[in-house]
């Protein structure tokens, strides 16, 4: 079948390959261009799966730099089962610092389950939905807030009507290791990596690791321990390999976010001054920010109240905005 997407890769080989899926995509630059898009096969003999991808995103750092890390530490004598990496997955969005492809426009986590005959993105969601996901337990994808926003580490998990698959899901969203956790309910359309990956009958679990359009100490850590606790839940490896054990402070705790009415948007051109920090416990009706017009410097600057209470989870990071912009978002803390 065609699929838009080439390549000369056994998927199914045991050992270490490292390679490339070409996507033909004519150019000004160059006429027979393909996007190449790295991929990285480990495999040693039957057993559980796990596909790690960052870059979905091109300007989320945490997941791109540590699965760099892994591809060139891991042996697959040190694995049982199969572990398959992407760690820039929409590589020229990553190439150009975006967190879409400027080749096409592509918001990865847009497209699923893609077209054959589509855009680059369109047909790369397309390939990953039908004979990449498939070949796989679980499916790792990992995100940050982008160079626009940073976000709490929050774990994710989509919200499955299958009781085991959700535990499972659950159980190895908690396994991360990270300060929050999310299961969301994006529906079995979802055009997301996550919607994708229950399509394709592999359990999805995603993260938000930080933000800014950059790597911290901090969001590097969680992000390693996150990786390895996931493969060492599933069995792929007995000991960490990309940082040295550590126990998260606290176990994960778990947030909603359900109601338009949790973020704070702009509803015309301004300038945002946050009155809370990312992390902050917030009540409904608190002040959470000023919204300045610098075209208007004759008006007070407007005090912004949050609608409803819970935690800062996600914040705009540049201060000037428009219309439609989500300058702070609040999840609700829950049970479970
Ligand atoms: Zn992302």
């Amino acid at each position: 079948m065609h699929t838009g997407l080439t390549h000369t890769l056994d998927l199914d080989r045991n050992g270490k390959t490292s390679g490339y899926f070409g996507i033909p995509f004519s150019i000004d630059r160059s006429p027979y261009f393909q996007v190449k898009v790295p991929i990285c096969l480990i495999r040693n003999g039957e057993g559980p799966s796990l596909l790690l991808m960052a870059g979905n995103h091109g300007d989320e750092y945490e997941g791109e730099l540590s699965l760099a890390k892994l591809i060139r530490r891991l042996d697959p004598k040190q694995i049982k089962g199969r572990v398959t990496i992407l760690p820039m997955a929409n590589a020229p969005a990553v190439m150009a610092a975006k967190r879409c492809s400027p080749l096409d426009g592509g918001n990865l986590n847009r497209a699923f389950p893609g077209d054959p005959l589509g855009t680059p993105t369109s047909r790369l969601a397309n390939f990953l939905e039908t004979e990449l996901f498939p070949r796989h337990d679980v499916i790792f994808d990992i995100h940050s807030g982008g160079t626009s926003m940073e976000h709490l580490p929050t774990a994710l998990v989509e919200r499955n009507t299958d009781p085991d698959r959700q535990g499972r899901g659950v159980e190895l969203m908690r396994a991360l290791g990270m300060p929050y956790g999310f299961v969301a309910d994006n529906g079995r359309a979802s055009p997301t990596s996550m919607g994708a990956a229950r399509r394709a009958g592999a359990i999805g679990v995603s993260g938000e690791f930080g933000g800014g359009g950059t790597a911290t100490v901090d969001t590097m850590a969680i992000a390693a321990r996150a990786i390895d606790s996931l493969m060492i839940t599933l069995g792929v490896v007995e000991a960490p390999v990309l940082a040295p054990e550590s126990k998260p402070s606290a176990p994960t705790r778990l947030l909603s976010l359900s109601r338009h009415s949790q973020g704070l948007y702009a509803t015309r051109r301004g300038w945002f001054e946050p009155a809370v920090r990312l992390g902050d416990g917030v009540a409904a009706g608190q002040l959470a920010g000023w919204y300045h017009d610098l075209e208007r410097l004759d008006l007070a600057e407007e005090a912004l109240h949050f609608a409803e209470s819970g935690i800062v989870l996600s914040r705009r990071l540049h201060t000037m905005c428009e219309a439609g912009d989500c300058l702070l978002q609040v999840a609700e803390p829950v049970e479970g």
